[in-house]
């Protein structure tokens, strides 16, 4: 079977809802053991038995670890329960971040700017850390971090999200260089914008929407649905020669000129 995720086992930050969720469905769907995590346990506890429920014939197990990512110890605890109920990590999905802030680089408060880079790039940076040792000893493991279509392009309102999505793109590229000798492969994803409520105040907001769809070739926005594949493609063994890229899942828009 391609695209055979049985006997992995993956984690995926942020994995209860948007784009995580659907990793984490599509990963179990694929035979994988998932460890499905967010910040709130009664979701995570929510989802994870969804997941077992759908997914029980396919040959892997969710479990629900809560875990902020913001927090070195949480990130730890992940990890080593992890371990605890499967024995190792065969895939790490650093799908979580956020974004505090929207308006003017000059008027960013330096509480958002810290959150925004101690988030989305020192925690990948933390969990990769954590992990990578016993995939070099395996000589076999995948990182996969979620990044965005924002890290490849300026921005006038939201530019230090795009600095932290850009070093995710860099991340992946270093990765890439100092672990491919012991058969790590680690990418990213950029998604364009996506239906899910970390995106909500841009696809509700009628204009916003109607100047994505238009710049889009496919004249739409994504549904998290539709990043999915791309994450179990890098996951599995018709993946293993790729490494250190950033692949766009985003409609068309950073190829389109908008004519
Ligand atoms: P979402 O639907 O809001 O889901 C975010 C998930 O992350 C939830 O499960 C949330 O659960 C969890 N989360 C948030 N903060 C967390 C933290 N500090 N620690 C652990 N978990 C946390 O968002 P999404 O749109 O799927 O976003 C996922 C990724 O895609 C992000 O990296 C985002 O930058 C990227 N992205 C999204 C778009 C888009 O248009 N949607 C476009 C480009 C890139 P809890 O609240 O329970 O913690």
């Amino acid at each position: 079977m391609m695209f055979d995720l049985r006997g992995k086992t993956a984690i995926v930050t942020g994995s209860t809802k948007g784009i995580g969720k659907a990793i984490a469905e599509a990963f179990a769907k694929q035979g994988a053991n998932v460890v499905v995590s967010s910040r709130k346990a009664d979701v995570v506890e929510a989802v994870t038995k969804d997941i077992n429920e759908n997914h029980a014939d396919h040959g892997g197990k969710a479990i629900g670890i809560p875990c902020n990512i913001a927090y070195k110890e949480e990130l730890e605890k992940l990890v080593s329960e992890t371990r605890k109920a499967f024995g190792q990590i065969d895939i790490l999905v650093g799908n979580a971040a956020v974004n505090p802030y929207y308006g003017s680089s000059l008027d960013i408060p330096d509480s958002a700017f810290d959150k925004i880079m101690n988030v989305n790039i020192k925690s990948n940076h933390w969990l990769c850390s954590m992990v990578i040792p016993e995939m070099k000893e395996r000589r076999d493991g995948v990182i996969i971090i979620v990044s965005s279509i924002g890290g490849h392009r300026g921005s006038t309102v939201i530019g230090g999200y795009c600095i932290s999505k850009a070093a995710d793109m860099q991340l992946v590229r270093n990765l890439a260089c100092e672990f491919g000798g012991h058969n790590i492969r680690a990418n990213a994803i950029a998604p364009g914008l996506i239906k899910t409520d970390f995106a909500r105040a841009l696809w509700e907001d009628p204009k916003f929407r109607a100047k994505s769809e238009a710049q889009a070739p496919l004249n739409r926005i994504g549904e998290p649905e539709e990043i999915a594949g791309l994450a179990v493609y890098m996951a599995s063994k018709e993946g293993s020669f790729l490494t250190g890229q950033t692949i766009s899942v985003d409609g068309g828009v950073t190829i389109s000129g908008g004519g």
